[in-house]
């Protein structure tokens, strides 16, 4: 549970990005240090606490250079990264994600997890905020260097201790060239698994068949029909546990792996559903590697080809995260697929910088709308007139709606009444392992 949706009041969250603020993130650590006194429990294992701050170093620079409006906008999308960093990793354990001041933010979370993993996801958000983001304003990309300070708070640590011990670390880390993650111990990563490790585990990973592949259920709005399900990567290490797939690619990134482990990921998922019941639909996400690897297309008609599935039960997602470099290659392989008989999905749509070239450029047949859009129908007047203004464009550009994230049984009757066509979300079904989503699909088309 993200201790964000509960902030009700707004001098709790930091103007800007809207995450918790400074006073926020002491109140909610003290409640966490003072409720694992009073926890009996010897091993601590639900109460202890893990805490990282992240800090830019460059954003006074991009605000001298590039004006204050371009470094707000930096911001906010690093606090945006942020949050779907922290939704994806953590699942039921209450965690915080707030920024103190200017380029400094906080990531905390009530869960005993190992020394390793905490080094590990530090890693992997510096890894996820130092991709470019791109401004569409000025038709730039900005590069960030974030450096992180990390800590496990020992129980008699009070907020403003703990807050001094990573502010003294971050300091240094800043000072230091190379290294950018820092323990407040002064270690500078735990013995054991480092991240070249990892990327050697990936390999073998692909081998061992440690990598597998969750299939969430989606849904025609129109009449509440099961058509089909998205498939996601999940990686399950044997000694960091189930690592998400936000982590996963970024290791694969590192390692130069995104065009083999996105095959394998394809050739399962194809073999998977090519048994599943009634024409269900089975959408793929893509990566810009992918596309820019080549040979994609044509790896893709192989494994339909070996498996005998119909193409035209396929969906490939793509984010808008391809630089507009590769657009134009883009959009020429995603012809090539179209004209057999695939359809093209442009994912997450409304998260981040919104780039219109993407509508512009690129083959389409659905705009998924991100979470974010979603978030507010029912409660929130703006949020509507922004869905309605897209299934307005969606509508002029031949496009269909599918919205994701969905929670509530309004944001289903609202997204219907609006004209979108899709839905997928918790309330319809998590990601369910290959098996069970098998016997889902059985019970709901034969129910
Ligand atoms: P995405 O494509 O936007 O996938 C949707 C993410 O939202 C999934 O997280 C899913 O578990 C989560 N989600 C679904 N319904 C809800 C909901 O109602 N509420 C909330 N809070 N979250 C919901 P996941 O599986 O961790 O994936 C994260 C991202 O990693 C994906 O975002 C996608 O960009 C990438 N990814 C996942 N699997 C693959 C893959 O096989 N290949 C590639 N290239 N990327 C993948
Ligand atoms: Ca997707
Ligand atoms: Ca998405």
């Amino acid at each position: 549970m993200a201790l964000l949706s509960l902030l009700e009041a707004d001098d709790m969250r930091d103007a800007l990005t809207g995450l918790a603020n400074a006073e926020r993130v002491r109140s909610t650590l003290a409640q966490w240090q003072v409720s694992r006194e009073n926890e009996a429990d010897a091993d601590c294992s639900r109460s202890c606490c893990r805490v990282m701050l992240l800090g830019l170093g460059r954003i006074d620079t991009v605000n001298l250079a590039y004006g204050a409006s371009v470094g707000d906008r930096a911001l906010l999308e690093v606090a945006r990264r942020i949050l779907v960093f922290a939704e994806d990793e953590f699942e039921s354990e209450p965690w915080l994600a707030a920024r103190l001041s200017g380029g400094n933010f906080l990531l905390a979370v009530r869960e005993n997890c190992s020394r390793e993993r905490w080094q590990w996801l530090a890693e992997a958000l510096a890894d996820i905020v130092s991709h470019p983001i791109s401004d569409d304003a000025n038709a730039d990309t900005l590069r960030l260097w974030p450096r992180i300070a990390v800590m496990q708070p020992a129980s008699l640590e009070t907020p403003d201790i703990i807050l001094d011990r990573l502010a003294d670390t971050l300091a240094r880390a800043q000072d230091r060239h190379g290294s950018r993650v820092l323990w407040v111990d002064g270690e500078l990563s735990p013995p054991g698994r480092s991240s070249a490790s990892l990327e050697a585990d990936l390999l073998s990973a692909l081998d061992r068949d440690e990598i597998k592949i969750v299939y969430q259920p989606q849904f025609a709005l129109g009449d509440d029909r099961l058509i089909g399900a998205e498939a996601l990567a999940r990686w399950n290490h044997p000694t960091l546990g189930n690592l998400g797939a936000n982590a996963l690619f970024t290791i694969a990134e590192r390692a130069d792996h995104v065009a083999q482990l996105s095959q394998h990921i394809a050739r399962a998922a194809i073999a998977d559903a090519a048994n599943w019941p009634d024409r269900l639909r089975l959408s793929l996400n893509v990566t810009p590697a992918d596309l820019s690897a080549g040979t994609f297309a044509s790896n893709l008609q192989d494994i339909i080809g070996e498996t005998g599935f119909d193409p035209h039960l396929l969906t490939l997602e793509i984010t808008e995260h391809v630089l507009l470099a590769d657009l134009e290659r883009a959009a020429i392989s995603f012809s090539a697929l179209r004209a057999h008989g695939m359809r093209v999905a442009l994912d997450d749509f409304g998260a981040g910088f919104c780039n219109f070239r993407y509508l512009k450029l690129l083959p389409l047949d659905y705009l998924k709308l991100d979470r974010t859009m979603v978030e507010g129908l029912g409660h929130d007047a703006r949020d509507l007139a922004i869905f309605r203004g897209m299934v307005t464009m969606a509508k002029a550009l031949d496009l269909s709606i599918i919205v994701e994230g969905v929670e509530r049984s309004d944001q289903i009757r609202i997204a219907r009444e609006e004209g979108a066509a899709i839905y997928q979300g918790f309330i319809g079904g998590k990601p369910l392992a290959s098996d069970a989503f098998q016997v889902f699909a059985a019970n709901r088309l034969a129910g």
